[in-house]
């Protein structure tokens, strides 16, 4: 939810936390060009992130520096305007593809395990915006800030909700609140910082534990 006492950004912010890179002419003159935006102003307000990316989504192609996908930009772009990509994570091309197969292979993993319910321990607030915004349930997912002191009971109450539990290291998360979940038997560590890097250790634990349950 977009939250109202959040100040205004930079556009040119806006539009690389969406995957513009810079120089982002094309981004900023249909954004300037559209309602959302005053061309006067160099500021948006962060509650108008989704009906611009939105947008631009329809207007504009996001692809990365890799040579196939650059190769495939044109023949791929369905009429919008190919424009440079901030990172291989924002590609239409290559992003998009791998991030959803691994996703895709997690869910089969879960279902096939029995996993409806999946909670994930750390992450940055970024990265936790972008798993609520890009992955519906199922299975429905539990996030926790790593940052913030949790007691015993809470965490209890998380591993009984839980079919698993992923505390997600080497990014924010403090050793007093991964501790809380270390010992449990339906918990794991994974060290990956990507989206794509917890979506292939989640399938991978789901796996195990449905070929243990076979067993
Ligand atoms: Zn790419």
């Amino acid at each position: 939810m977009p939250d109202p006492l959040k100040p205004d950004r930079l556009k040119t912010e806006l539009l690389a936390d969406l995957g513009y890179a810079s120089p982002q002419s094309e981004a900023l003159a249909i954004l300037d060009a559209s309602p959302y935006s005053n061309p006067r102003k160099t500021r948006i307000s962060e509650a108008k992130r989704e009906p611009v990316a939105q947008l631009l989504a329809t207007r504009l192609f996001r692809v990365c520096q890799r040579g196939d996908c650059q190769a495939r930009a044109a023949e791929l772009a369905d009429g919008r305007i190919p424009v440079t990509a901030t990172g291989p994570a924002a590609c239409e091309i290559c992003g998009g593809a791998a991030a959803g197969q691994a996703l895709a292979a997690m869910r089969a993993a879960c279902a096939q395990a029995g996993w409806t319910r999946i909670c994930i321990v750390g992450g940055s607030p970024k990265t936790r915006r972008e798993i609520r915004q890009t992955t519906p349930p199922p299975p429905e997912l539990r996030l926790i800030d790593g940052t913030i002191a949790r007691s015993a009971g809470q965490a209890r109450i998380d591993l009984a909700w839980a079919h698993h539990v992923v505390l997600w290291g080497g990014t924010q998360l403090d050793h007093k609140v991964s501790n809380l979940y270390m010992p449990a038997a339906n918990s794991s560590t994974v060290v990956k910082r990507g989206v794509q890097g917890l979506w292939a250790h989640l399938a991978e634990a789901a796996r195990r534990a449905g070929r243990q349950a076979r067993d």
